[in-house]
């Protein structure tokens, strides 16, 4: 008789899954119990949807974001960069370079590991 092997982290809790047109990504299905807040998702969101609030205080390596962009032109983007979502507003502390790249590449948008927080966490981020 044929049949179906489905293989499963130790941690079921972790396993969700999602519906992505690319730019949003939408939950489907969850494990009964999981925190409905959830993990990190994995979306791509526009560059001007992500406030970078030390953009001005930490100056990128320029060769590192050339070789990024040609890395990323070639290959794509192969890590997310991590963002903070609080309120519905996006921020964007590290992955500068990748960011950067972006920009001068002309995409429109990046993809990103996205984690909820609190207004705490920001406070946190912005010391
Ligand atoms: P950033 O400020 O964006 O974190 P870094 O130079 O410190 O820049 O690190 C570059 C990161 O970009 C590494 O974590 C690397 O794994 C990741 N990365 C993602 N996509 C690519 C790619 N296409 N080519 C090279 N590195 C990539």
């Amino acid at each position: 008789m044929a049949g179906f092997l489905l293989q499963l982290p130790n941690n079921i809790r972790n396993l969700s899954v999602f519906a992505s047109n690319g730019l949003h990504s939408l939950p489907l299905w969850s494990p009964p119990g999981a925190p409905q807040s959830g993990g990190p998702v994995i979306i791509e969101l526009p560059l001007d949807k992500i406030r970078r609030p030390l953009m001005r205080t930490r100056a990128n390596d320029p060769q590192k974001v050339k070789d990024l962009m040609d890395s990323i032109r070639e290959i794509g983007l192969q890590v997310p960069i991590d963002v903070l979502e609080v309120d519905g507003i996006y921020y964007g502390f590290s992955g500068c370079h990748r960011f950067e790249a972006h920009q001068h590449l002309g995409l429109p948008t990046i993809r990103c590991k996205v984690r909820r927080g609190t207004k705490e966490t920001l406070r946190h981020h912005l010391r």
